[in-house]
């Protein structure tokens, strides 16, 4: 019955276009060979009013290109201090993890002022981060919220391995629902298992953006009037690509905690599946 549980809650959350999550895929053809201009100037107010939810993801897809390519924009960042001296207008918030390998500023080749980076262990989401995201995206303007993962992530090993200390013990409490909802297939549920850490990693990422919508009053009424847009990404440490996931599209909801406590729990994560 156990095994059911964990099977139905991957399926119906997870990583198959056969139940609606949709992989964005980056169009290779139309990369810029060289950095746009919009890469390379402050954002504006009016840049921010005028720009989409889809351009905000194409703007990030764009610089994860020229990140791969080793086409970095070459930006004045001494002006572009000075230009967002007297406020900001970032077009997206990218809810990170805080592996020294992942800093969305180098991953998506981004300047000052651009986008909104909250950097958790294991890109969590709690009420901390509800509250940033709602005054990104209500008060703030932004258009598009990345949720980002990344293989071979520290923060997925330590839940995979019930690994406790101190305060962290809490915070992988949180990945555990990933954790438990990737289905045996045999094979270890330990971090020597790769596989298993990416798939626990992928599965936390659209956990994560469900989480937001259906926490979040703020942010669901923003997406469902499609002013913002709320969207999956896992970042290959092997090879610096990002790949761009839509969980919500097709997803049934995922249910409110029903306790106080801001953690969806294992238990409440396998409810969920029914
Ligand atoms: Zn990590």
């Amino acid at each position: 019955m156990h095994y059911f549980r964990r099977a139905s809650l991957f399926q119906a959350l997870c990583l198959f276009p056969l139940l609606g999550l949709v992989a964005l895929r980056a169009n290779s053809s139309s990369a810029p060979a060289s950095p746009t201009p919009a890469a390379l100037a402050v954002v504006t107010e009016a840049d921010q009013t005028l720009m989409s939810p889809s351009a905000a993801f194409i703007r990030l897809q764009e610089g994860n290109t020229r990140f791969l390519a080793g086409r970095r924009a070459a930006r004045d960042l001494p002006a572009q201090v000075k230009a967002t001296a007297h406020g900001q207008h970032p077009f997206a918030s990218i809810v990170s993890c805080m592996d020294s390998r992942t800093a969305v500023e180098h991953v998506f080749d981004l300047g000052l002022g651009d986008v909104f980076s909250l950097r958790l262990a294991g890109n969590i989401i709690n009420d901390d981060v509800l509250g940033s995201l709602e005054y990104a995206h209500k008060v703030a303007g932004a258009k598009l919220i990345v949720v980002l993962g990344h293989s071979h992530c520290g923060a997925m090993k330590g839940a995979d391995d019930d690994v406790v200390l101190g305060n962290l013990t809490s915070l992988l409490a949180r990945i555990k629902p990933a954790v438990v909802g990737v289905p045996a297939d045999g094979k270890p549920r330990t971090s020597k298992n790769l596989k298993f850490v990416d798939d626990v990693g992928r599965l936390n990422v659209i956990l994560a953006v469900r989480q937001i919508r259906e926490r979040s009053i703020v942010l669901r009424e923003l997406h469902d009037r499609q002013a913002i847009d709320i969207i999956g990404g896992f970042y290959n440490i092997e090879t610096g690509k990002v790949e761009f996931y839509r969980p919500l599209v097709g997803a049934a909801p995922v249910p409110a905690p029903t306790s106080a406590a801001d953690s969806v729990t294992p238990a409440a994560a396998a409810k969920s599946a029914h």
